[in-house]
């Protein structure tokens, strides 16, 4: 069983991701952070962002897993965790940068099928259901409006101790999706065949609850 989870910036997708894996036994990929590390090592090695193919290179001599640990899921880069180090603003525009790179992409994607093998897996991201996982046997498109959506990133972000603004957010999300939807390359978009469920007005709790009971409705059928 495969489920794909798309979207943009901010819609709940990792938190109801990680709440399906662990309900039921499923493996949890976060594509997103892949991204985040790529982004993060060539801010951390002042790459230009705009520089395409070194960042290539970069991305196809890095080490890249997913370790399921006692906190969750960590990401190694180069055998270090760095999990704690990517969810930055800063770590997250890097990320939408290099994520535009078509040889990032390509690298990235192989991993992805990969560690999806023949596993129960749920995947999130921007092109999961279009590229990585075309036949998914459950698609979902979830978004909610960009003012929602930044109201739950930003609480988040207080919540860990990142100074930054409601506003802030805001625009950077907007930047954000607005690249993510308008690069060349596997842009952010709904697979024809996915489920779109938008939770404008929901708090998380409540939009995790429905997709849940969603998903496990599907399953059973
Ligand atoms: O999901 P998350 O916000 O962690 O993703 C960070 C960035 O990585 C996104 O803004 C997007 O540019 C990129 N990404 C992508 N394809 C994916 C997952 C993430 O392009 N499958």
């Amino acid at each position: 069983m495969q489920i794909a989870i798309d979207g943009p910036a901010g819609a709940g997708k990792s938190t109801i991701s990680k709440f399906v894996a662990s309900e039921m036994g499923y493996l949890y990929i976060d594509t997103g952070a892949m991204y985040r590390a790529i982004g993060y090592k060539a801010l951390e090695n002042n790459i230009s962002l705009d520089e395409s193919e070194k960042i290539d290179a970069m991305a196809k001599e890095s080490e890249i897993e997913l370790k399921i640990t006692d906190h969750g899921q960590s990401i190694y880069l180069d055998g270090k965790d760095v999990t704690g180090k990517i969810r930055t603003p800063e770590v997250s525009m890097a990320a939408s940068k290099v994520s535009a790179i078509g040889g990032v992409r390509r690298s990235l994607v192989e991993l992805q099928r990969k560690i999806a093998g023949s596993n129960n897996v749920i995947m999130d991201g921007r092109d999961i259901g279009t590229v990585v996982l075309p036949d998914a046997e459950i698609k979902i498109f979830l978004t909610a409006s960009a003012e929602d959506r930044a109201m739950r990133r930003y609480l988040e972000l207080k919540e860990k101790g990142t100074e930054t603004s409601y506003q802030a957010v805001l625009e950077d999300m907007q930047k954000r999706d607005y690249q993510d939807s308008h690069r060349a390359e596997s842009p952010l978009k709904a697979a024809d065949d996915a489920t779109i469920i938008d939770t404008s007005g929901q708090t998380l709790g409540e939009s995790v609850q429905l997709i849940v009971d969603f998903i496990k409705s599907r399953v059973q059928a």
